[in-house]
């Protein structure tokens, strides 16, 4: 019988969608966070079910021989990434094994037709996107950093190895802004005290840089001073408020007050130019996102008259990569400014041929098919983790669509919506991962369906 608190030394078998290591003690399963495949290590019980429990990693006695030293001085306690430890190349063999077990369990899948998944060069710096939760340490000053893992104590950081070294100066100027004017920063518990998180957004082929602050309140005093100083950085484009008074997790509210400059930055992907506004979603790694569009756009097999949706689809990114190829692209999208994004988007990229619609997916494409009849060529749905609602796929059936580019962040929910699509007589044609997001557990990937 296992004990809570007794150390026990195991060899870590396998891993964890997760991350953490799984090792066994006389067939009992144990997982341990921050070990990998291949270690040897003492381990002590801090949790014991019945059928499994949960150790700590106390001493490592044979290290795997995927392991490498974190280049990250807050890799251990951060909660941003979960393999810094871990080889590169073991990453990309994780996220492969990742999403074909997630088709072969959970869709159900008696072969999985992978593509070697494609990874980056250079796995560091790639974020175009931070969000730095800004706190308080002992002393009273304030500081910006990441959360510790499933905590929301924040670990002191301002130059994250994920984003790009800018973050660090614009970071630098508000905290000692900050210090300088008693400006406080929001206490959760509390719910006190007024700058929640600076979002940092940078366009990597323009240099443009995006600087919003996020308050618990709707002004900031003294905020002439912290633009001009913001605005000396090489780059700077954009500078605003965002307002959220609620007693939330999420970093952003819905009102904007813009400061200085204009109120949204550009970059490229490819050869198309993107309008990117605070509030609208955009893919965090640009460099992969144009490899991962290229190839949804290989999958999605255009010829040049084809009818094409693009469900959930942001600023239009992936539609204006398709409209170059495409007859017609409608695109839907729940965030009313992303759209007005997407349509400056088409426009100053000379697109005429894509269409756009505010409105959950769900509703818009059903109703349309109720109000036109009709089909479409190729459909694209790029939905968030949770995945695709039932109407829609309900609705691509029935419309007969005769090919599905699913371009998912969560291989998991993707597996379900595949299995569901399945008993339409769809048939997964091909599979390819993308590392968006090396360090971290998620893997995108874009699926090829075609009905049978
Ligand atoms: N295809 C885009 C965005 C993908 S992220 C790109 O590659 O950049 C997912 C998007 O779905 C987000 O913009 C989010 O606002 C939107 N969204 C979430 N729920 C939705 C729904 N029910 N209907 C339509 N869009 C939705």
């Amino acid at each position: 019988m296992i004990q809570k608190n007794e150390i026990y030394q195991i060899r870590i078998e396998d891993m964890t969608t997760e991350g953490d290591g799984i090792g066994k003690v006389d067939g009992y399963p144990l997982f341990v966070k921050g070990a990998l495949t291949g270690d040897l290590a003492e381990v002590k019980v801090i949790k014991a079910k019945k059928t499994y429990g949960y150790g700590r990693l106390v001493r490592l006695l044979e290290p795997s021989a995927f392991r490498v030293t974190p280049e990250c001085e807050a890799a251990g306690p951060c909660g941003g990434c979960q393999l810094q430890a871990m080889s590169y190349e073991e990453q990309l063999r994780f996220k492969e094994n990742k999403v074909r077990n997630n088709l072969l369990r959970i869709g159900k899948l008696e072969e999985v037709p992978m593509l070697p998944i494609i990874g980056m060069e250079d796995p560091f710096r790639y974020r175009n996107k931070a969000q730095f939760p800004i706190g308080t340490d002992k002393e009273g000053n304030p500081v910006a950093g990441f959360y510790a893992g499933r905590t929301h104590s924040i670990i002191p950081v301002r130059d994250c190895l994920l984003g790009v070294k800018e973050n660090q100066k614009i970071l630098d100027v508000i905290l000692g802004f900050m210090k300088e004017y008693g400006v406080t920063a929001y206490e959760e518990e509390k719910g006190t005290g007024l700058v929640r998180h600076v979002l940092i957004r940078y366009g990597f082929r323009t240099g443009e840089i995006m600087v919003c602050i996020v308050l618990n309140g709707k002004r900031l005093p003294h905020g002439e001073v912290l633009v001009d100083r913001l605005r000396k950085i090489d780059g700077m484009t954009s500078i605003s408020l965002n307002v959220n008074q609620k007693r939330t997790n999420v970093i952003l509210g819905t009102e904007m007050v813009y400061l200085w400059g204009a109120e949204f930055i550009t970059d490229f992907i490819g050869d198309v130019e993107f309008r990117i506004s605070p509030l609208s979603f955009y893919q965090v790694n640009p460099v992969q996102t144009r490899k991962l569009y290229e190839k949804a756009l290989e999958f999605a097999g255009l010829t040049g008259g084809e009818t094409v949706w693009d469900l959930y689809c942001g600023i239009g990114t992936i539609s204006l990569f398709l409209a170059q190829k495409a007859g017609k692209v409608y695109g839907v999208e729940i965030v009313p400014e992303a759209i007005e994004d997407a349509r400056i988007n088409a426009k100053i990229n000379g697109i005429g041929n894509a269409e756009f619609f505010v409105g959950k997916a769900e509703e818009v494409l059903p109703a349309y098919y109720e109000r036109n009849g009709g089909t479409a060529d190729v459909v694209v749905v790029d939905p968030p983790r949770k995945g695709c609602d039932r109407a829609v796929l309900d609705t691509i059936a029935r419309m007969k669509v005769g090919r599905v580019v699913y371009v998912s962040c969560d291989s998991a929910t993707l597996a379900r919506d595949v299995g569901y699509m399945r008993e339409y007589g769809y048939q997964v044609e091909r599979m390819q991962g993308c590392d968006m997001f090396p360090f971290t557990v998620h893997v995108e990937t874009v699926c090829l369906l075609c009905r049978k």
